[in-house]
């Protein structure tokens, strides 16, 4: 091992300096150094290992299969390593990553048992100079933070911990020669990861063991072994593919991903899941043991009472199980555990559990601890008290970049980050799995190699290129900030306090510091930035500079998953179909969408149409009627479409508006062309208005919506309203509108194809529904028609939709004509992905107003 001496022979003016000799900066050394750049690397540990060097405590293991959580660059060092366990060990680990940095002759660039204090930016050379804790200065051109996501652990904040007189120890730097805690009253304090893996060994040596948990967590049995044969097979069979799979998958572990909704799964299935997942013992197998399982409460809490049951079944003491049952955030919100007879350790006499909850710790005394309830004794405590995780270890550091700013400082109400890699303001400056990136929500062997292979890859290339400085500019930093926000706000992790979300650590910003979407979709991102010529960087050097500004990713989580998996499906294009096959095809892609929230009553009828009955659905809520009626019509461009196929986004609106819901199917094109559907949507109003009393409905309370060319309808049917004195309608709620025929707007430009709804597929709307002459025509293109008079409005548009532009313009119409009217963009939202109630989450907020804005305008009908 190597040891701490201040008489250093490293150079001080390296290419690159490297905080950390973890997996991340073992394996940056070793790129770098494959690609001639000198390097350093200081780490304030004796040895290498990171993680693996510090956390030593009883228990102490990965919960990834270690099969997979490793490295994967070079065949030949999968090949010389067997793994004994299934998850292996930190010992086993440790000497892994002992064994990797003597195979790549490592330890000759590292300085050990170094702490680096400072960083500065010198803008007048374009380098860094570093600061260690030897007093040593550093200059380098590059400065890369591998300083680890859990590195720096969290302070025990209880009052009185420096008075306790006894042994006292902590999971994250836990003494190398080990503990003996035979014969000893022992208290642990924490109940996450390292408590849960430590509690069971702690208690078979103790002679009485208290445990002090705050929050209940979720485990399972990691039923550990040797390791799985059939992914010691996989492998063996084709490591290569293995790998890849790992790389392409959403966590960085080969597993099955499935379409199965716990939210709508039958509990047969949800039982017969759950129950395999529980056996399997993998934290990334449980976690997908529903595709909805951290987007949906209800499916959430299907898994998590499963959980508990399981708890309950476990421990003997009743009252003990309900304490260790977590209630307070969803499964999966903070990272679950993997034990070895976590909860059984309950069941021995001489362990027990005090929570927290009910018993506050008032104080640590010189001999024990003071709960607000009883005093008791101890003769060693251990801290399982848990990480400043992602940002703390980087703003450890006083880091300086341009014009002296710090990072600390610009990272105070959270950090601001292009791909969880760099920071503006900070040139030259990267961050290994940084906030913004996949990081602990992965197998982080796998994001590390892809952080730093993309790093090393970056340096090389500004190299080879001429550049000396790489820094992203401020619209891609904000977009990419606004990417990772909107990610996390769809799913649960936010609603739970945990290190995810900085909220362990007392002052800390609230902010879900990882990405969501997955390690594929980020590495695809990573890989396009620089396919796009380093998009969102500016870079320069002597021969110049670059700056290819601009946001990577602009569509929603969601919504670009929904249009990866209809790319995947490979459908064929609407327009190349006969009508019937089209309509048949979109009926069997609506066979597979979830049903749709249960309203009060759904009845099927029939109204007279302009040329014959035509069919309806009535949705009523389940509040105490009579409501209001909202005449409905479906989109499908006239040709396609039907009751069923905007049935649950009618069921929302019924639910968000609080009215009955009444959806026309009017006659399809090409069978009935311009103006039959327009024609038909007139009468229904008129129908509708005419019988409130049959539909339960208040008289006089009655207005319009509709969906792409539902909405044309719906907004025509205002129109001739209107123009013939009646029926009164007291709003138009206009989704993603059809409003002009020309189809020459900027958005059919920009959103031609790739968003779902395509230019080619409008054109073969249109030349279904109307002649060329007719387009013209207000009762086809209501944008060229008289505005004035028209009800109240709420107009949605998407902002990947070849509509988006006349659907804006007809907002605008109808202000300039003096109708008030209210306009929504669904940011990051396609045509389609609007109407996907359960599907599409990102736009539940839109749907919400949606309902808002029609319960605003019935309020505002009622006389006063
Ligand atoms: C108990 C535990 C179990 C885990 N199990 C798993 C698992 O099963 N699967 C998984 O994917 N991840 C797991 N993790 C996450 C784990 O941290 C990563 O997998 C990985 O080890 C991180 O490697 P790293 O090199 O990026 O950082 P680290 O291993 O944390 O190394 C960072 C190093 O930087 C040094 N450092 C930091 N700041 C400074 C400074 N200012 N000056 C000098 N040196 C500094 C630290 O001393 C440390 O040695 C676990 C974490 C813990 C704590």
């Amino acid at each position: 091992m190597a040891e701490r001496d201040g008489s250093s022979t490293a150079p001080s003016d390296v290419d690159a300096v490297v905080v950390g000799a973890g997996f991340s900066g073992l394996y940056l050394l070793h790129r770098l150094r494959m690609l001639g750049f000198t390097t350093r690397v200081i780490d304030s540990a004796g040895d290498v290992g990171g993680t693996w060097y510090w956390n030593r405590y009883p228990g102490a293991r990965c919960d990834i299969p270690t099969t997979d959580y490793a490295y994967s660059f070079d065949p030949e060092l999968e090949r010389a390593w067997t793994w004994s366990e299934k998850y292996a060990t930190q010992p086993e680990i440790l000497s892994y990553l002992r064994f990797v940095a003597d195979r790549y002759d490592l330890r000759r660039d590292i300085s050990f048992s170094t702490k680096v204090t400072s960083a500065a930016w010198d803008e007048s050379v374009a380098r860094w100079l570093v600061r260690t804790d030897l007093g040593e200065e550093i200059s380098c051109r590059f400065y890369v933070m591998a300083s680890g996501c859990l590195s720096l652990p969290k302070s025990p904040e209880i009052a009185g911990h420096d008075r306790f007189r006894g042994e006292v120890y902590f999971t994250s730097t836990w003494p190398h020669e080990g503990v003996d805690f035979t014969g000893k009253r022992v208290a642990v304090i924490g109940t996450g990861s390292s408590g849960i893996q430590s509690i069971p060994l702690i208690a078979a040596q103790a002679d009485q063991l208290t445990v002090f948990q705050r929050t209940a967590n979720f485990s399972i049995p990691a039923r550990n072994g040797p390791p799985s044969p059939e992914r010691l097979d996989a492998l063996e069979t084709d490591r290569a593919a293995y790998r890849d799979e790992a790389k392409l998958s959403r966590a960085g572990v080969p597993t099955e991903v499935t379409e199965i909704a716990g939210a709508w799964a039958t509990d047969e299935v949800r039982r017969e899941r759950f129950e395999a997942a529980w056996e399997a013992g993998e934290l990334i197998g449980i976690l997908g043991v529903f595709n909805d399982l951290l987007l949906n409460e209800t499916s959430n809490e299907v898994v998590a009472e499963m959980i508990r049951e399981k708890i309950r079944a476990i421990v003997a003491d009743p009252e003990t199980a309900e304490a260790l049952c977590p209630r307070d955030h969803p499964f999966g919100s903070k990272r679950p555990c993997l034990d070895t007879n976590y909860f059984q350790t309950y069941n021995l006499p001489h362990v027990r559990l005090v929570d927290l909850r009910k018993q506050p710790i008032f104080s640590i005394t010189e001999s024990g601890i003071e709960t607000t309830d009883e005093s008791l004794e101890f003769d060693a405590i251990v801290y399982a008290t848990g990480f400043d995780a992602m940002t703390g270890p980087v703003v450890a550091v006083d880091i300086r970049g341009r014009d002296g700013v710090s990072l600390r400082e610009k990272w105070a109400d959270g950090p601001s980050t292009y791909l969880g890699l760099t920071t503006v303001g900070f040139p030259n400056f990267f961050t290994i799995t940084g906030p913004g990136s996949p990081s602990v929500l992965s197998n982080m062997a796998v994001s590390i190699e892809q952080h730093v292979d993309w790093v090393a890859g970056c340096l090389d290339d500004l190299r080879a290129r001429g550049f000396q400085t790489i820094e992203p500019t401020p619209v891609a930093e904000a977009g990419w900030n606004q990417h990772v926000d909107d990610g996390a706000s769809i799913t649960l992790y936010p609603t739970a306090n945990s290190w995810y979300m900085g909220a362990n650590v007392p002052g800390k910003p609230r902010f879900f510091l990882p990405y969501v979407a997955g390690v594929d979709v980020y590495r695809a991102t990573c890989d396009e930035v620089v396919a796009r010529d380093y998009l969102g960087f500016s870079l320069s050097g002597p021969v110049g500079s670059q700056c290819n500004d601009g946001v990577i990713r602009r569509l929603q989580v969601d919504v670009a998953m929904l249009i990866r998996t209809l790319e995947e499906l490979d459908l064929p294009p609407m327009e190349s179909l006969p009508v019937e096959d089209a309509r048949a095809l979109m009926q069997a892609i609506e066979s597979v969408r979830p049903p749709g929230r249960a309203v009060g009553e759904v009845v099927d009828g029939v109204l007279p149409g302009a040329a014959g009955e035509l069919a309806y659905r009535l949705y009523r809520p389940a509040t105490a009627g009579p409501h209001p009626v909202v005449a409905y019509f479906h989109g499908g461009g006239w040709v396609l479409g039907s009751l069923d196929s905007d049935d649950p986004f009618c069921r929302d609106l019924c639910i968000s508006s609080d009215s009955v819901v009444v959806s026309v199917n009017y006659r399809h094109a090409p069978e009935a062309r311009f103006p039959a559907a327009a024609d038909d949507a007139f009468a229904a109003v008129q129908w509708i208005a005419a019988h409130p009393a049959e539909l339960r409905g208040i008289p006089d309370q009655l207005a319009v919506a509709g969906w792409s060319a539902g909405a044309n309808l719906a907004a025509v049917a205002c129109w001739l309203a209107r123009d013939a004195g009646g029926p009164d309608i007291v709003g138009q709620l206009l989704l993603t509108p059809v409003t002009d025929g020309s189809m020459g707007t900027t958005s059919y430009q920009e959103n031609a194809l790739g968003y779902v709804l395509t230019a080619p597929l409008m054109q073969w709307f249109w030349d279904h529904y109307a002649d060329q002459a007719d387009r013209g025509d207000p009762k086809a293109s209501p944008l060229r028609g008289d505005l004035s008079n028209l009800p109240p409005a709420l107009i949605v548009t998407a902002e990947f939709d070849p509509l988006r532009d006349e659907g804006r313009a007809y907002a605008e119409a109808l202000s300039a004509a003096g109708v008030p009217v209210h306009h929504l963009e669904g940011r990051g939202q396609i045509h389609t992905s609007l109407t996907m109630t359960d599907v599409i989450p990102s736009s539940a907020d839109l749907r919400a107003q949606m309902g808002d804005a029609l319960r605003d305008f019935f309020r505002a009908a009622v006389p006063a």
